[in-house]
C-alpha cells in the first residue's frame, strides 16, 4: 500500500475542514466529508437528507446504518483508490468497526488518524463565529479570527457567507456532549492499534498544517519503504 488513507479526527471546530483542504491538496487525497455529504442530501431534499437533517438540528448523530452505507460505497469507487482523507468520519465504535471491515475487504488499511485537540470552551468561541460560504462549504471564516474582506461575503467566490444552523450555542453544547460520549473513545481505540497522531488544534493554522504535512510525509516514506 502506497497511498495515504487517512482519518481526521478531532471536535466539531477543530478545524479539520481547513485542514483538510490543504492535506487533501499536499498529498492529492480524496476529501470525504460526511458533513458534506449530508448537507448535499438536506439540500436536494432527498428522504435521507429529510431524515439527518432532525439529527443534524438537534447535534445529534446520524444513525450508524445510513452513514455506514454512505461512507463504504463511497470509498469504494476508483477515485477513492489513491489515497483518501475522510473528515467527520467515524464517529462512534460500530462506524469505525465497519470502516476496518471495509477497508480490509478491498485489501487496503489505514495509515494514520490525524487528532487535533482543542478544549470545549475554544470550540464554542469558534462555533459561534464561524461562517460559511453558501456555495462551497470549505471556504471558512470567523467573524472575530478570519473575517472576509468584506462583510458577509466569501473572498474566494463572492458568494453570501451564512451561520450554519448547528452552530448556534444550544446546538454547539450538544454536539459537544455527542463528542465526548460517542466519537472520543476512538482516540484510545486507534491509540491501541498504533495509528494515532496528535497534534495541537489551537496553534496557528499555517503551524499546525506544517506540523501536519511534515508527520504525514515521513508516514507515507515508511509506508513505500
Ligand atoms: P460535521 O459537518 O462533520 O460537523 O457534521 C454535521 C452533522 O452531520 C453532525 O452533527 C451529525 O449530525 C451529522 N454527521 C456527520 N458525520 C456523521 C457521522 N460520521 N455519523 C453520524 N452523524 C454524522
Amino acid at each position: 500500500m502506497s497511498e495515504l488513507n487517512l482519518i481526521l479526527l478531532g471536535p466539531p471546530g477543530a478545524g479539520k475542514g481547513t485542514q483538510a483542504e490543504r492535506i487533501k491538496a499536499d498529498f492529492s487525497l480524496l476529501h470525504i466529508s460526511t458533513g458534506d455529504m449530508l448537507r448535499a442530501q438536506v439540500a436536494e431534499g432527498t428522504q435521507l437528507g429529510k431524515r439527518a437533517k432532525e439529527y443534524m438540528d438537534r447535534g445529534e448523530l446520524v444513525p450508524d446504518g445510513v452513514i455506514i452505507d454512505m461512507i463504504t460505497e463511497r470509498i469504494a469507487s476508483p477515485d477513492a483508490g489513491d489515497g483518501f482523507l475522510l473528515d467527520g468520519f467515524p464517529r462512534t465504535e460500530a462506524q469505525a468497526d465497519a470502516l476496518g471491515a471495509a477497508l480490509a475487504e478491498a485489501g487496503t488499511a489505514l495509515s494514520a488518524v490525524v487528532l487535533m485537540e482543542v478544549s470545549d470552551d475554544e470550540v464554542v468561541r469558534r462555533l459561534a463565529g464561524r461562517r460559511v460560504c453558501v456555495k462551497n462549504s470549505a471556504h471558512i471564516y470567523h467573524v472575530e479570527f478570519d473575517p472576509p474582506k468584506r462583510e458577509g461575503v466569501c473572498d474566494q467566490d463572492g458568494a453570501r457567507l451564512i451561520q450554519r444552523d448547528d452552530d448556534q450555542e444550544d446546538t454547539v453544547r450538544r454536539r459537544l456532549e455527542v463528542y465526548h460520549e460517542q466519537t472520543a473513545p476512538l482516540i484510545d481505540y486507534y491509540e491501541e492499534r498504533d495509528l494515532l497522531l496528535r497534534f495541537d488544534g489551537v496553534a496557528p493554522v499555517d503551524q499546525l498544517h506544517v506540523r501536519i504535512r511534515a508527520t504525514l510525509a515521513s508516514v507515507s516514506m515508511q509506508q513505500r519503504m
